[in-house]
């Protein structure tokens, strides 16, 4: 590889980060620029998401160097500029990092297209809550009980395990934003049709 510009993608957000929004919230406190931070971390782990979905999948991957997207042929990624990377190199930036996003991607790839660039702090609680409580494969009603659908994003978006997460969901404070609360709702219900009581605990069931 080319060692003068590595791949970069986006971490996951801190549950810690994503439980203090929430608690503010829901008493009250519209803090902006933390409901900032968190959107614009969760947009560019979307955007991470989409690009090694892309590498992953149809061996297109976008030059570090020089933006210009480049074709792979299933085992190198060579761009024009002289940057290159092996697939399996490439592979080892985002192995076991949740980046691969499969039966998400319609609901990843509309959230970056919506993303409240100028919104105000309640279009972003809201563009921040969808995709907190979206599952893999929602659009596409790939309801099958699989790893791969119908599991939440939120897992590719906050740091933990599986049971961390949907942990945090569940113990995520509610104000009484009927939206929020909804949402929520509707979680709950989608989460037991998930593959996911079948995978952590009986608890969540
Ligand atoms: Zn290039």
């Amino acid at each position: 590889m080319n060692t003068a510009i590595h791949l970069q993608w986006a971490n996951q957000v801190e549950r810690e980060t994503i439980s203090k929004l929430y608690s503010l919230d829901a008493m009250g406190v519209l803090d902006n620029e933390l409901v900032d931070e968190v959107a614009c971390a969760i947009l560019a782990r979307a955007e991470s998401i989409i690009k090694v979905t892309k590498a992953h999948g149809e061996n297109i991957l976008d030059c570090p160097s020089c933006s210009h997207t480049i074709q792979g042929d299933g085992k190198i990624f060579e761009c024009e500029c002289g940057w290159n990377i092996t697939r399996a190199e490439l592979h080892r930036t985002y192995k076991g990092k949740q980046l691969v996003g499969g039966a998400a991607m319609p609901i990843i790839e509309k959230a970056v297209k919506s993303f409240p660039t100028k919104g105000r702090y309640a279009d972003k609680m809201l563009w921040i809550d969808n995709l907190i409580h979206a599952f893999h494969g929602e659009l596409n009603a790939q309801y099958e009980k699989t790893e791969l659908a119908y599991r939440p994003i939120a897992r590719n978006f906050i740091a933990g395990s599986l049971e961390q997460v949907v942990g945090l969901i569940f113990n995520l404070a509610y104000g009484d934003n009927p939206n929020l609360i909804k949402s929520r709702a509707e979680w709950i219900d989608k989460l037991k049709i998930s593959y996911v009581p079948d995978h952590i605990t009986d608890k969540y069931t």
